[in-house]
């Protein structure tokens, strides 16, 4: 028999509010929320420290509603390259622990102790040994959720770790009776409000009820809810609800992001005017961004480099501006960049354009609650579109201003090979 593995999560407690906390020492027992507005009553707070938790505030909600429950609330700005820095130093001390470090979200990880464990004691005489060094190293206090395997782990540390003293909970075998299948269905990993309503309509409202259901039967179930390609999905649920998970903890690879993702397109003629210059600009963006989007990354700074006909009479000119927030957004990446061809651009005929965006980051460690809804909605189209693109071709989605005469990517897409890609 195989021996069983040992896999944490570990989370750290309110984690924007607990590093402004660390870097503002004077708000330490003050009531303090992260958001993405300040100076508006609709900012979105990202984060809320126990004290402002206390008083009744909650992530998502209006700085508005927060400020009615708690007047004296302290409100400040998200800093996410310090809240990145200080998760890769919280990386770092759990890889001093084991090679088997795998970043979940900015603020969780999981570890695969197995290995290091008899270093350490039991489980938990680790993971309180880890839990002290980060609180002392940065400040942050962590939780732990014990298990072995990752699923298990991560719902421990979300439903018992999170409300323990200790912030430690152990889910094994021994207590899964009364602890995973006590759980309405909604705690389950992977379901969300839509699989709820039907697992609800099924009679299945906890997750025991789900791992009790004989695998069978509960294919059929689903079949009649989402119809007959449900059995992939049905199993991995009844697995999940079973406690069943072989995933292996994958270390992060720590590749450094490349410097930046760029794209020159040169011309069939000069363009001289700003709208078709535009047209360019926005398929370039494009471009740009479902690169990014295809590796995983976002950028800061948007250059734009417009050059004439005549290249050893330079005239053109290289321009670069910085985003508030990173992006891989094709329409914010494309304001930047008609932003500044409008600044800069004094009307030379244009034989080549570029654009590029660079000061990369993955985006998997951006929480997407940072983004107002609308970039959320607009990130998860235009994953949609490029999975479209991926199936069917670049042709298939053109944005509507490509197929004017100034737009260059359906006659691109056409070209045997072309050079754009
Ligand atoms: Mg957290």
């Amino acid at each position: 028999m195989s021996r069983e593995k040992v896999i944490m999560l570990a989370d750290c407690q309110s984690f924007y509010a607990s590093v402004e906390k660390m870097e503002h020492p004077e708000y330490k027992d003050l009531p303090l929320v992260v958001a993405g507005d300040p100076e508006r009553r609709s900012g979105i707070i990202l984060a809320a420290c126990p004290i402002a938790k206390e008083y009744g505030v909650t992530t998502a909600e209006r700085i508005g509603d927060a400020l009615a429950k708690c007047p004296n609330l302290i409100i400040v700005k998200p800093r996410m390259q310090l809240y990145i820095d200080i998760s890769m130093v919280i990386t770092r001390i759990y890889e001093s622990y084991t090679d088997l470090v795998e970043p979940y979200s900015i603020d969780e990880q999981f570890l695969d102790v197995t290995g290091s464990l008899h270093l350490y004691g039991s489980p938990e005489e680790m993971a309180h040994l880890i839990q002290k060094r980060v609180q002392l190293e940065t400040g942050i206090y962590t939780r732990f959720g014990i298990a072995a395997n990752k699923i298990l782990a991560k719902t421990a540390c979300d439903n018992y770790a999170k409300k323990n003293e200790s912030g430690k909970f152990t889910l094994s075998p021994a207590n899964i009776a009364e602890t995973l299948w006590t759980l309405p269905i909604d705690k389950m990993f992977m379901v969300g409000s839509r699989m709820t309503r039907h697992f609800n309509a099924m009679g299945l409202d906890t997750i025991g009820k789900l791992a009790a259901t004989p695998l069978e039967k509960f294919k059929l179930m689903m079949r009649r809810k989402m119809g007959k390609q449900s059995d992939i999905s049905a199993e991995l649920y009844w697995r999940i609800a079973n406690g069943l998970d072989d995933s292996p903890v994958t270390p992060g690879t720590h590749q450094v992001a490349p410097k930046t993702v760029g794209h020159m397109m040169t011309l069939p003629r000069d363009y001289r005017k700003l709208d078709e210059i535009k047209v360019v600009l926005l398929e370039l963006a494009e471009l740009v961004c479902q690169r990014c989007r295809g590796k995983g990354y976002m950028g800061y700074v948007v250059t734009v480099g417009l050059m004439g006909a005549d290249y050893d009479n330079s005239s053109g000119f290289n321009r670069q501006m910085k985003m508030d927030d990173p992006s891989n957004v094709t329409n914010q990446v494309y304001r930047a960049a008609v932003q500044l061809v409008s600044k800069h651009w004094e009307g030379h005929p244009v034989r080549k354009v570029g654009v590029s965006l660079s000061k990369l980051l993955p985006d998997d460690q951006y929480q997407t609650s940072l983004f107002d809804l609308d970039r959320e909605k607009n990130m998860a189209l235009e994953k949609a579109t490029d999975a479209l693109k991926r199936k069917y071709g670049d042709t298939i989605i053109l944005r509507a201003a490509s197929v004017s005469p100034a737009g260059q990517a359906l006659h691109r897409a056409e070209k045997i090979g072309g050079h754009y890609k």
